[in-house]
């Protein structure tokens, strides 16, 4: 089994560190500075029973200026050819503009969307977890849900199951 899987979300979700934790190696540029990758980042994971090619994209999002609309369609262009999508959110963030604007990107791909809840570990009480996963769920058909900590390494099996179903 491989494929390729595209990673987006807004700035500062996670997406580097949760590419970084699969990969085991300080690849993606990382940094407390919103949009640092500037470029798509690929990272291929080599398991025993799959490969998957990691694309850190960072542009989807409100463009703000001509390098914006050209990195939001590359951006876009990417959603078409992968085999599955993960779309990764701040568990400890209410959904906002930024969010309902990949949304509406994502209508237009038929690939799976599997949405990661990341950050878990600064949630101190689990149970604030169900209306996040309702809340998302009412509003997009996702292929699975998975609540993960890119940064402390947590149910990464869980989410790299999920992706293995779409290869
Ligand atoms: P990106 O802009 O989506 O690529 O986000 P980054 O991977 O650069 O992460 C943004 C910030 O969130 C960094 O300071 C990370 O250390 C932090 N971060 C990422 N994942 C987690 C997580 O699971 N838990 C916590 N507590 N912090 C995280
Ligand atoms: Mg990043």
């Amino acid at each position: 089994k491989s494929g390729f899987v595209a990673v987006i979300g807004r700035p500062n979700v996670g997406k580097s560190t949760l590419i970084n934790s699969l990969i085991g190696q300080k690849i993606a540029i990382m940094s407390d500075k919103p949009q640092t990758t500037r470029t798509r980042i690929m990272c291929v994971l080599t398991q025993q029973d799959a490969q998957m090619v990691f694309l850190d994209t960072p542009g989807i999002h409100k463009p703000k200026h001509k390098l914006g609309e050209y990195m939001v369609r590359a951006a876009e262009g990417t959603l078409k050819e992968v085999d599955a999508i993960i779309f990764v959110v701040d568990a400890t963030e209410k959904f906002g503009p930024g969010e309902q604007y990949i949304l509406e990107r994502l209508q237009a791909t038929e690939r799976p969307v599997i949405l990661a809840i990341n950050k878990l570990d600064l949630l101190e009480d689990k149970e604030q977890l169900l209306p996040i996963i309702t809340g998302y769920n009412g509003r997009y058909n996702f292929a699975a849900t998975v609540p993960i900590s890119a940064k402390e390494e947590n149910n990464l099996d869980g989410l790299l199951a999920e992706i293995k179903k779409h290869l």
